[in-house]
């Protein structure tokens, strides 16, 4: 633990320590935030008395990615939420968004120095040590995944960085550097793996020993964990962040048991059903939309920030000492579907597919009929089988193991290997209308 007197701390504890800090915030965004002053006036909350105390935060509307969005202007380039002057931001990150002009996310000195302490919390409880090897594959160029890397120094690690997009300069540093440790995303991972065994390379016997992967989902789903972790001979972890409210917000210990909240005294987490927006109560196995709210931003803050990251929450102790609850990322509740009222990841999908491996490679495509999230059964899903895969029966085996696990019914399509498109970054998993 890079901060034990923080994340060792009980957790009842918490919503206590955090209350007098979110009454601070609420000062200041009616102070110096336009949107929010108007948002909240708007629904009745006219000022901070109004707003009232931490645990009646439910009764303030959320915010949402698009209202940011228009709130942009030529004037206002990066939103009304905007709160530091201008000489006070040392750094403005872009979103890797595909369309349109990019939102920007800027940092005071303080906020960048909250985001490397939670990174670093975070990828400390990995278990990297002080002095360890570490190649990193992200590029620190104008995206949010960049300011991860300064928490490299932070844990006295040895960093490598390396970047996106040149898989032969990567595993010329493994082979000759010996790195005990790789971050990427589990895509990259994945394909790397690939790459290795297409080559008659044993990337198992490589100086790898920890993978940290982070930025898709996927890290933590069983049976591409078991793949990653067999391909590399390593213990595989993961962290998740959000780029609008901080890096590496969560990371993995060595219980492997779900990311703990590495936020503790920044950012403030709520659990929502998002259909209805009502909180879902913090217990054991919860499942539901992770909320945010920033106690200490001073650049863009948000409040009750729809993540629309779904996740299962646990709340039990763990071994490693750390006492903040963990989760794992189910799904974007973007990407899901519902197929004749059955909520139905992508990523759970592919969880279920990933259990026919070696007969098909793990990648997929899932191909929705209707635009939008309602679907008729069955649900068309193309996967890629192996090379020389015995594939007798398998699009019904597959069928109906989806049928069994996750109560919806596909129609499954094979596809030859090396056949749909594959990700240096991010894999995609649905193809829309
Ligand atoms: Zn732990």
């Amino acid at each position: 633990m890079i901060e034990p007197e923080i994340e060792s701390a009980p957790w009842e504890g918490q919503a206590a320590q955090d209350a007098p800090v979110y009454l601070k915030q609420i000062e200041h965004l009616f102070d110096r935030s336009g949107f929010y002053r108007d948002k909240l006036s708007r629904s009745g909350f006219a000022n901070p008395r109004a707003v009232g105390r931490l645990d009646e935060i439910a009764k303030l509307p959320f915010t949402e990615k698009d209202e940011l969005r228009q709130s942009r202007s030529r004037e206002e380039p990066i939103g009304t939420h905007c709160t530091a002057p201008r000489e006070e931001i040392v750094r403005i990150y872009s979103t890797s968004g595909t369309t349109g002009t990019p939102s920007y996310i800027p940092l005071t000195a303080g906020d960048l120095e909250v985001w490397i302490r939670t990174s670093s919390r975070s990828y400390a409880a990995s278990g990297v040590r002080r002095g360890e090897r570490v190649v990193s594959t992200y590029n620190a160029g104008p995206f949010v995944a960049g300011a991860a890397l300064a928490s490299f120094d932070r844990l006295g690690l040895c960093h490598i960085p390396i970047g996106t997009g040149n898989t032969e300069r990567l595993m010329t540093a493994i082979d000759l550097l010996q790195p005990t440790a790789a971050v990427m995303t589990p895509s990259y991972a994945l394909h790397l793996a690939e790459w290795a065994r297409q080559r008659g390379m044993d990337l198992a016997a490589s100086s790898v020993r920890r993978l940290l992967v982070a930025g898709e989902p996927g890290g933590g789903e069983p049976t591409m964990r078991a793949q990653l972790e067999a391909a590399w001979g390593a213990v595989v972890t993961e962290a998740m962040g959000i780029g609008d409210i901080s890096i590496s917000l969560w990371g993995e210990c060595e219980q492997k048991a779900g990311m703990h909240f590495s936020g503790r005294g920044f950012v403030h987490f709520e659990l929502i059903d998002p259909a209805t927006g009502e909180p879902v109560p913090m217990v054991e196995g919860a499942t539901g939309e992770l909320v945010l709210t920033h106690l200490v931003n001073r650049s863009t803050p948000l409040l009750r920030f729809r993540t629309r990251d779904h996740v299962r929450l646990s709340v039990a102790p763990c071994a490693c000492g750390r006492t903040a609850p963990r989760v794992r990322c189910i799904g974007r509740t973007d990407d899901m579907l519902i197929v004749r009222g059955v909520n139905v990841f992508p990523s759970a999908v592919r969880e279920i597919v990933n259990e026919f491996v070696p007969a098909v490679t793990g990648v997929l495509m899932i191909r929705p009929r209707e635009k939008g999230v309602r679907q008729e059964p069955p649900l068309p899903i193309t996967v890629e089988t192996a090379q020389g895969a015995d594939i007798e029966g398998l699009a019904e085996r597959i069928r109906a193991r989806l049928r069994e696990k996750l109560v919806f019914t596909a129609e499954i399509a094979l596809a030859p290997a090396g056949t749909l498109p594959r990700s240096e970054y991010k894999s995609k998993l649905i193809e829309k209308p």
